[in-house]
């Protein structure tokens, strides 16, 4: 069946993970070996020369911005450096020392300094841009989000949030947050947050319009890049963003990583997002028995606690191994791939791809796909058994994007984390979900 043929493999560079039997099954097709791990849109696995490039470290591993040591100082350096290579692929300029970037460019006024801030994750990065955002901000988020960045502005009750219909075309997409945007004025301080590549559809969204019409109407934008940056060139001056966020994990790096970087005036004047040393410059006892605490301005100031210096050192090698490479060469070999699964898949009538902005829209390497007759859970569960083939079948974590698509209600919520005891009682056997199928 095409499908199976159809084989896209994500990775680039040398994209033979060291993960091991359970997570990379060669097979062979028909005379054609087959991956068994095609849904590199929720993971990719990490690049050898990342995995080099950390045992590498060891050496030198070492407490970070906290000892005299020689290994201390040394390990304080690499992380550094490792904060500037982020800063370097990501198009900002470091200038103040640590943690801190600038570019003149950039919508909202004049740029004060980019920050590139290590996180967990891109969930992490986008929970923290929003305890960060100035009381009462305006957030317009497009319903179409990955989870990650739908819900964290709803945890705090004094952000407005606007949540903005589906487009059906990019176009569509900048009228209607200008619309938004316009209906709302005058207003405080606003931000626009927008996903640079669907993990669902692929589709890739219009990041410089959109940004364009934030700051026409004085609100700020974040892009979740988690699904852009491992594609394409993400250049935060170029496409005049205000905040980047991605993850390790999709970038080839390991888990556990993640980034956000950009204007640093509101992270500064926010609280840390977590309190403790390496946030804090000083610290004393008060008159009155309490305790104050001078924070930090740079990155550190939303990094307390000791760093996961591994992580950030294999997210600088992943970002060194794509500069590498070389976009050019990885889009048009992604481009390649892509279409040989459309045309697969254009092969089996039961097949229909899941697209917002139609089937030619430009989309990076994600294609999800439902099999009409079949429900999707057991197609999933067949191509691994029967093939060797491991795929995504559920919601993607971006239930309302996927209820767009599919046109219906699913019948169950579809996987997102762990299932818990209530997730498993639904899952009957025979009722599992009109939901889809991601490669
Ligand atoms: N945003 C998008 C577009 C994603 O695809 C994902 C993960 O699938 C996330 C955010 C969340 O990334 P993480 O799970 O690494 O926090």
């Amino acid at each position: 069946m095409s499908v199976v043929t159809a084989a896209a493999d994500r990775s680039v560079c040398d994209p033979l993970p060291v993960l091991g039997r359970d997570v990379l099954v060669p097979l062979v097709t028909g005379g054609e070996a087959v991956y068994a791990a095609l849904d590199y849109a929720a993971s990719a696995p990490a690049l050898q020369r990342v995995w080099d490039d950390v045992a590498g470290y060891a050496p030198y591993y070492g407490s970070v911005h906290r000892g005299a040591g020689y290994l201390s100082q040394l390990s304080t350096d690499l992380f550094e450096n490792a904060r500037r290579t982020v800063a370097d692929f990501l198009g900002c300029r470091i200038e103040g020392g640590p943690g801190e970037a600038r570019s003149d460019k950039g919508g909202g006024g004049r740029r004060e300094g980019d920050q590139v801030v290590f996180t967990r994750s891109t969930t992490d990065s986008l929970n923290l841009l929003a305890a960060t955002l100035p009381q009462g901000t305006r957030v317009f988020v497009f319903e179409t989000e990955h989870h990650a960045s739908l819900l964290p502005w709803e945890r705090r009750a004094d952000l407005a949030v606007t949540y903005l219909n589906a487009p059906r075309t990019p176009r569509q997409a900048v009228d209607t947050l200008e619309k938004a945007l316009a209906a709302r004025e005058p207003y405080g301080p606003a931000l626009v947050c927008v996903t640079g590549a669907s993990n669902v559809t692929g589709e890739l969204w219009p990041v410089r319009e959109l940004a364009a019409a934030a700051h026409a109407h004085g609100a700020r934008i974040v892009l979740d890049a988690a699904q852009l940056a491992p594609h394409h060139p993400v250049d935060i001056a170029e496409l005049d963003v205000d905040w980047v966020a991605f993850s390790g994990h999709k970038l080839y790096a390991p888990f556990g990583s993640g980034v956000l970087a950009g204007r640093a005036d509101w992270l500064q004047e926010a609280e840390p997002y977590l309190a403790g040393g390496g946030a804090s410059r000083k610290v004393a006892r008060r008159a009155d028995g309490g305790v104050d605490v001078d924070w930090h301005t740079t990155a550190a100031r939303h990094e307390a606690g000791s760093p996961n210096v591994i992580g950030a050192y294999a997210i600088a090698s992943a970002c060194r191994a794509l500069t590498e490479a070389g976009f050019d060469g990885l889009v048009a070999r992604e481009q390649e791939l892509i279409a040989r699964v459309q045309t697969g898949l254009a092969d089996v009538p039961e097949v229909r791809i899941l697209s917002l902005f139609g089937d030619d829209a430009p989309r990076v390497g994600v294609i999800s796909f439902v099999v009409e007759g079949w429900n999707s859970s057991h197609f999933a569960a067949a191509l691994s058994a029967e093939y060797g083939i491991g795929v995504r079948d559920g919601l993607f974590c971006a239930h309302p994007l996927v209820r767009t698509l599919l046109g219906s209600e699913p019948q169950e919520p579809g996987e997102c984390g762990a299932p818990d005891a209530a997730d498993a009682a639904e899952a009957a056997p025979g009722e599992r979900s009109l939901n889809a199928i991601r490669v």
